[in-house]
C-alpha cells in the first residue's frame, strides 16, 4: 500500500472548544498588575481596551472554550488545515525520524493569525464596537484582523511598524483591499506617536510603539477598542485549535510526537500547536518535549529574564510577569519582523520557568538556509519566521541520524513566504 502524506480531518470533526491550558498548570503564573496601584489588574479595568467576552477569556480558569458558532462557520473557510508528513524533508536529511508539520499557511491571509482574528472581530461586534485599532509588524496579523474585520463589518485602523511599511509594501495592498486603514508608526495620529516624531523624526518603529500608538487611539475613541494578536492568553486560547485538530491527526498517521516544536514571536503559534499535547505531560500521561524557536536577535526565552514587565513601550498596558529583554529592547531589522517582540507572555513564560518547554535561538541565516532546503523539498516557501521552527526541526533530525533513534517530530509551519521573496532574494 503507498503511504499517506496528507492528514485531512472532516469538518464535522473540527474541534467545538478551545482549551485553555491554565486550568491544568501546577503553578499558576502569578497576576497581571495595574501599573499604577501595583495590585492584581481586575478584568473590569481591560474592559475599557478590550471586548468585555475577550477580558473574561483572559482571566479564565476555565479548561474548555465553547467556539461560537458564527466562528466555527468561518473557520471553515480554511480549516481543518491539513497535518503533512514530510518524506521528502526525510529523506534529504537522511533521518530515521519521523517528520509531521501543521500546515497553517493554508489560510487565505497566509498565516495562522486568522484563527484568533475571526474570533475577536466577532466578539467586539456581539457587543456593538464599531471601530477596532491595531498594531502590526510584518503585516501578517494586521491583513487577518483586516479580513475579519471585512466579514463583521467593522472598521479597523492599523498601525504598521514604519520600517516594515516600507519593506513590505505588499501587505499594505492586502490589508487595502480588505478595507483597513494603514498607517506607519510611529505615526502623527496619536500624542505618543508626535512626541516620538518630535525626538526622533526618522525613528522606524517598533512592535511597542506601534502597540502604544493603537491602544492610545482605542481608549480616546468613541464605540472604539483595541485588538493584539499575540501574547494575552485569550489569543493563545483561540490558537489552540491548531493543536487540537493536529491532536486528531496524529492518532490517525499512528504517531505521537515525541518532540513539538514551533517558531516563537510572541507565543500564539507555538502555544497553539503545543498546549493541547502539553496537557498529557501536565497529567503525567506522555512524555514529550517542546522546543520554542527564536531569532538570535531577539531571544526573549533564552536569554531574556524572568521578571514584570510592560507589553508596550509607552507602558500603557498592564504589568505581564514574562521573560523579557525589557521593553525598550530594540531588536536589530531582522527579516522574520514577526518575531522581533520583547517578550514571552504570562502562560509560556510560567511554563519555562518550570521546565515544561525549552527554546533555542537561530541565527537569520541558518534559518534562511533552512527555509530554502525545506522548500526545495516540500515545495512550500516557508515565511521568514516559519524558517525558524524548520531550522530547529533540521537540528533535531540530524541528532535523529547521529543517535539512529526513529522519534516523531512535529511542528507548526505558520505561514507562508509569498510577500516575503525579497527578503528571499537578499538572502540568497
Ligand atoms: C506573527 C507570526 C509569527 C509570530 O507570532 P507568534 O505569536 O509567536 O506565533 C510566526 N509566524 C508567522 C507566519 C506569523 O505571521
Amino acid at each position: 500500500m503507498k503511504s499517506t502524506k496528507k492528514f485531512m480531518l472532516p469538518e464535522s470533526e473540527m474541534p467545538k472548544q478551545w482549551y485553555n491550558i491554565l486550568a491544568d498548570m501546577p503553578v499558576k503564573p502569578k497576576p497581571l498588575l495595574n501599573p499604577a496601584t501595583n495590585e492584581p489588574l481586575l478584568p473590569v479595568e481591560m474592559e475599557a481596551i478590550f471586548a468585555k467576552e475577550l477580558t473574561i477569556q483572559e482571566f479564565s480558569g476555565k479548561r474548555w472554550h465553547d467556539i461560537p458558532d458564527q466562528v466555527q462557520e468561518l473557520y471553515k473557510m480554511y480549516r481543518p488545515s491539513p497535518l503533512v508528513r514530510a518524506y521528502a524533508l526525510e529523506k534529504e536529511l537522511d533521518t530515521p525520524a519521523r517528520i509531521f508539520f501543521k500546515n497553517e499557511s493554508v489560510s487565505p491571509v497566509g498565516s495562522h493569525k486568522l484563527n484568533t482574528a475571526i474570533p475577536q472581530a466577532y466578539y467586539n461586534k456581539l457587543q456593538g464596537i464599531k471601530h477596532l485599532t491595531t498594531e502590526t509588524g510584518a503585516g501578517q496579523w494586521g491583513t487577518a484582523m483586516s479580513l475579519a474585520c471585512k466579514h463583521f463589518g467593522l472598521d479597523l485602523t492599523v498601525f504598521m511598524v514604519k520600517q516594515s511599511y516600507l519593506a513590505k509594501p505588499y501587505r499594505k495592498v492586502v490589508m487595502g483591499i480588505y478595507g483597513a486603514q494603514v498607517h506607519a508608526s510611529p505615526s502623527k495620529k496619536t500624542a505618543y506617536g508626535r512626541e516620538v516624531l518630535a525626538k526622533d523624526p526618522e525613528c522606524g518603529g517598533s512592535l511597542g510603539m506601534a502597540i502604544s500608538e493603537a491602544i492610545e487611539m482605542a481608549v480616546t475613541g468613541k464605540e472604539t477598542r483595541y485588538v493584539l494578536g499575540s501574547v494575552l492568553n485569550h489569543v493563545i486560547l483561540h490558537q489552540t485549535v491548531i493543536g487540537l485538530e493536529a491532536e486528531k491527526q496524529m492518532e490517525m498517521a499512528g504517531f505521537f510526537p515525541d518532540k513539538v516544536i514551533a517558531c516563537f514571536g510572541g507565543g500564539s503559534n507555538f502555544s497553539g500547536i503545543s498546549f493541547p499535547f502539553l496537557r498529557h505531560k501536565l497529567k503525567g500521561e506522555k512524555q514529550l518535549e517542546f522546543i520554542a524557536a527564536e531569532p538570535e536577535a531577539c531571544p526573549k526565552l533564552t536569554r531574556g529574564e524572568f521578571r514584570y514587565d510592560f507589553g508596550d513601550t509607552a507602558h500603557l498596558t498592564p504589568l505581564i510577569p514574562m521573560y523579557t529583554l525589557g521593553n525598550e529592547f530594540s531588536p536589530e531589522q531582522i527579516h522574520a519582523a514577526g518575531l522581533r517582540y520583547h517578550g514571552g507572555g504570562q502562560l509560556v513564560s510560567q511554563l519555562k520557568q518550570d521546565g515544561f518547554i525549552t527554546s533555542t535561538a537561530i541565527s537569520q541565516k541558518e534559518s534562511f538556509k533552512a527555509g530554502v532546503l525545506f522548500a526545495a523539498a516540500e515545495g512550500i516557501v516557508p515565511a521568514p519566521e516559519s524558517n525558524h521552527a524548520i531550522a530547529a526541526v533540521i537540528r533535531e533530525a540530524i541528532k535523529a541520524r547521529e543517535s539512529g533513534k526513529a522519534e516523531t517530530i512535529l511542528f507548526n509551519l505558520s505561514g507562508h513566504g509569498h510577500l516575503d521573496l525579497g527578503a528571499y532574494s537578499e538572502m540568497a
